[in-house]
């Protein structure tokens, strides 16, 4: 059995609890919080290149010159992606009685975002070199070449290394676009910085159609578009990209506890799903870098193993208190309260927020998962092999059905096995290459399981399924693969 399965059965949640005693210890913010930077290295160029082979992940328009900062997800990218938010999706909102989903439009008018506070607060400190003209952004040069964002100091352009940048002027990320055919003031829209407003905005209307009371929770997963000053590593920071929030209302008072509720549950989220725990930590916003809406933030951060990289945030989790609700109620004149029957009293409920972004998540989940190997071929020499050993639940692929040769009288029976087995898990059939190439291929895009259809079928009915992880291999009916199969993919 692979030992993937064994380590992470997919259990449900359990019931929502504040377990302020379930605390996990939170670095002060700014600098290195004290945990050493862990020792595998893993280079991104490594990781774009296998993507771009593998047609996971490539750049937007390519045969154009590229889009920079864009990215399209191919045939597997695509799959791997939409696992991820599936299985956010599942431990949100299929797992929990307390959640629901909700999907908002990506076009918004200026009410909400000037409500919000994105039209006055949602800016990046920008600063452009006098001598090369390149912009950056403070506040990242700062911790870069000082220490933290908020260090005095002389910065120097990493471009040119000259000590030529200018002020700093607030530069707002939001894109604008114009809805109708006629440009006005009044047709301005926005494409959305983060999908949270959408659960601010129509909280009534979800809270009184699902009869939810606090503490309940409203999630949704999509994209969200930010005019990024300095984008880069890969699908890290993007100008498109996908999020994947949940807003989690709850009564006055009791907020501190679920927000160290939430941190635990975040963190527990990534490591079963297969990242090193020894790669996460948590970070505290210090006063001077909370958002305007925020009490209390602490990040989960990711250490990218790749010397550019490093430390950096794979999800913030605010405390956003009754900020939103009550800049909605004041800017829409709707009342945003809700009504608690039994104690006949009306208040605004104060919202923990879990931010994580989901093309970033991707990435994470891809430079953990990725491994080279010293393997011992049929010879017993050791070649090198590179496996993706993603979580099954994430894989593109689950199982991958290779005819061991392109012989005709082998295409009907692996056609069969392929048909039985489609409908349940997303499978690939592949009949070039030697068998050996093949598997290669399987291993580096982490799909768990090879079923190889061979001569001997056509007499005795049964297959040899490989392991991805073991590598070893089990002679199993055909009739019985599916069991054999089910009992090893964890449901998804
Ligand atoms: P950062 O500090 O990296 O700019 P942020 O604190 O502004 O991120 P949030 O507004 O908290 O990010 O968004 C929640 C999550 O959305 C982030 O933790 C990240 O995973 C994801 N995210 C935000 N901006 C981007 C981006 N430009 N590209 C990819 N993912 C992003």
């Amino acid at each position: 059995m692979s030992e993937h399965v064994e380590q992470r059965p997919s259990t449900p949640d359990p019931a929502p609890d504040p377990d302020p005693a379930g605390d996990t210890p939170v670095a002060a913010s700014g600098g290195d919080p004290g945990q050493p930077a862990p020792s595998v290295q893993v280079e991104l160029k490594t990781i774009v290149e296998l993507c771009k082979q593998r047609g996971i992940i490539f750049p937007t328009a390519e045969i154009y010159g590229g889009v920079r900062s864009t990215w399209d997800y191919g045939p597997l990218g695509v799959e791997l992606k939409e696992n991820v938010k599936r299985q956010w999706w599942r431990s949100m909102v299929q797992l929990r009685d307390d959640i629901v989903g909700m999907e908002q439009a990506i076009l918004g008018p200026t009410a909400v975002w000037q409500a919000s506070g994105h039209l006055a607060n949602f800016n990046d400190p920008l600063v452009e070199c006098a001598s090369c003209h390149q912009r950056f952004r403070e506040d990242h040069l700062r911790e870069d070449q000082l220490g933290s964002e908020t260090a005095e100091g002389q910065l120097t352009c990493p471009a040119c290394g000259k000590a030529e940048l200018g002020d700093p002027r607030n530069f707002n990320l939001m894109f604008k676009t114009n809805m109708g055919p006629i440009e006005s003031e009044h047709s301005a829209v926005w494409l959305r910085p983060e999908t949270a407003q959408g659960m601010f905005v129509n909280f009534s209307t979800v809270q009184r159609a699902t009869r939810r009371k606090p503490p309940f929770g409203i999630a949704q997963m999509g994209k969200s578009f930010r005019n990024e000053i300095t984008p880069g590593n890969f699908i890290f920071r993007t100008r498109e990209f996908e999020q994947m929030e949940m807003e989690y209302f709850v009564e006055p008072g009791s907020d501190e506890d679920w927000h160290r509720y939430w941190i635990d549950e975040r963190m527990d989220w990534y490591v079963e799903l297969g990242l090193r725990r020894e790669n996460l930590r948590l970070r505290e916003h210090g006063e001077d870098e909370l958002s305007h809406y925020a009490k209390r933030t602490v990040d989960i951060e990711y250490y990218f193993p790749d010397d550019s990289m490093g430390w950096s945030e794979l999800e913030g989790l605010a405390n956003r208190t009754d900020f939103d609700l009550k800049a909605h109620q004041e800017a829409s004149g709707q009342d945003l309260t809700y009504y608690d029957q039994v104690n006949d009293q009306r208040y605004h409920p104060f919202v923990i927020e879990p931010a994580a972004g989901a093309t970033r998540a991707t990435l994470a989940f891809l430079f953990d998962a990725y491994r080279v190997e010293q393997v011992p071929d049929a010879k017993g020499e050791l070649q090198e092999r590179t496996v993706l050993k993603l979580d099954p639940r994430l894989a593109p692929y689950k199982v991958a059905v290779l005819p061991l040769s392109k012989k005709e009288t082998l295409t009907p029976t692996a056609r069969e096995v392929f048909d039985r087995l489609k409908g349940r898990w997303m499978c690939e059939y592949d009949e070039t290459q030697s068998i050996g190439r093949r598997y290669r291929r399987q291993d580096e895009i982490g799909t768990p399981f090879c079923v190889t259809v061979d001569f001997d079928t056509l007499d005795d009915r049964a297959v040899t399924v490989r392991d991805r992880d073991t590598m070893s291999q089990e002679r199993i009916a055909i009739d019985e693969l599916e069991a054999f199969l089910a009992e090893r993919l964890p449901s998804i």
